[in-house]
């Protein structure tokens, strides 16, 4: 329930501009009187995927969704036998393997990420999530002992890229999972651009990672709801963008569990291999890559409020960051999209 209350709200905010859609402008509608909108709820990358698609054409909602299990299964999934980087992990040590140009681009985007946070966002730390096991409900704290043995296995440093040949070193292995949704949005982009039918599209994915692409038929602007971290039934506030944007959030709330009034989430600090303390429990990124914004919404969470900021900046991105005293932080340029509407929050400055 929690993890779609973003997913849910962006749908209904979608629906609402919608039906705006219809109103009196009948120059405008006429117009657009030949332009459907095909919305859809599917399954792909582990988690839902919401789609609303404009077009003139044919409904291209199930292409989207099978682009999106091709780039899980064929291309990320450390776990599908298939995938590129299963293959990759599978030889570490060896010689370099020759990847498609798609992954060699990406892991040379994720290891820019990688080096500009200084690890904090770190593709490596496969193991540590394993063991925390949060992605199937564990909710037991690891040994130490343990903690401290598979931290040696996390080091960006041990991943080389130079052209197509890529190369781990022996026990590195690669786990997309903070990068994979905003790379699943950076595909669905290529795909809907290929169709001149296609107007204006919203693709959410699992809740934390959206996609807006061109407009609306009325023109509006996009409207994102973001959660709320501390009740994900209720919601922060709202983001109004225009055209292509890419907007993730990473949260304390996603995945986690209590123990003796700690949270224990499945946001690793790679310093620790333990759950990321850095005072912030939601950080929101905006910007124009789909891989970037989800892999700084983790890196920046990691940072947190000083260094993530200034990591946002460093990559034009917008950034709403949230922090554990209920104080939003946020870019100049995302004080002009986003509005706070939950009165338990407050900005840091007076807007
Ligand atoms: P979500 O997948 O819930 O949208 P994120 O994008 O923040 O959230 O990704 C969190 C996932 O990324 C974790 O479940 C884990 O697989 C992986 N991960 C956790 N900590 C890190 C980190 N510091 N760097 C890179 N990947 C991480
Ligand atoms: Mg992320």
């Amino acid at each position: 329930m929690k993890k779609y209350a973003m997913i849910i709200c962006g749908l209904l905010v979608c629906m609402l501009f919608v039906s705006c859609a219809s109103g009196d402008d009948s120059e405008a509608q006429q117009e657009n009187a030949d332009i459907q909108t095909y919305r859809y709820t599917g399954f792909a990358m582990g988690t839902a995927v919401m789609e609303t698609i404009y077009s003139s054409g044919a409904d291209p909602t199930t292409d989207v969704e099978s682009c999106l299990k091709e780039v899980e299964e064929k291309w990320i999934s450390w776990k599908s036998e298939g995938s590129e980087i299963a293959a990759l992990n599978k030889n570490a040590g060896k010689k370099a393997q020759t990847v498609s140009d798609a992954t060699a681009d990406c892991l040379s985007r994720v290891l820019a990420i990688a080096k500009d946070s200084r690890g904090a966002f770190d593709p490596t730390i496969g193991q540590l999530t394993r063991l925390w096991d949060l992605d199937n409900g564990s909710q037991v704290v690891p040994e130490e002992k343990k903690i401290k043995e598979l931290l040696k296995s996390v080091g960006y440093e041990g991943i080389s890229v130079e052209g197509n040949k890529v190369s781990l070193e022996t026990g590195t292995s690669i786990d997309l999972g903070a990068a994979g949704k905003g790379m699943g949005c950076d595909e669905v982009k290529k795909l809907l651009s290929q169709d001149p039918d296609i107007s204006g599209a919203v693709i959410t994915i699992g809740g934390s990672s959206i996609m807006t692409y061109g407009s609306k038929p009325d023109g509006s602007p996009w409207s994102v709801a973001l959660t709320d971290p501390r009740d994900t039934a209720d919601y922060l506030g709202t983001l109004t963008v225009t055209g292509e944007q890419y907007i993730s959030t990473s949260g304390d709330y996603e995945k986690f569990f209590m123990k003796d009034g700690i949270r224990y989430h499945h946001i690793l600090d790679p310093g620790t291999g333990s759950p990321s303390r850095s005072g912030l429990i939601s950080t929101t990124i905006i910007c124009d890559k789909g891989l970037e914004s989800d892999a700084l919404a983790t890196a920046c969470f990691v940072l947190g409020k000083e260094k993530g900021m200034a990591l946002a900046e460093a990559y034009d991105a917008e950034a709403v960051f949230v922090d554990e005293d209920k104080q939003v932080y946020m870019t100049k340029g995302a004080s002009e999209l986003f509005e706070l509407t939950n009165e338990g929050y407050q900005y840091s400055q007076p807007q």
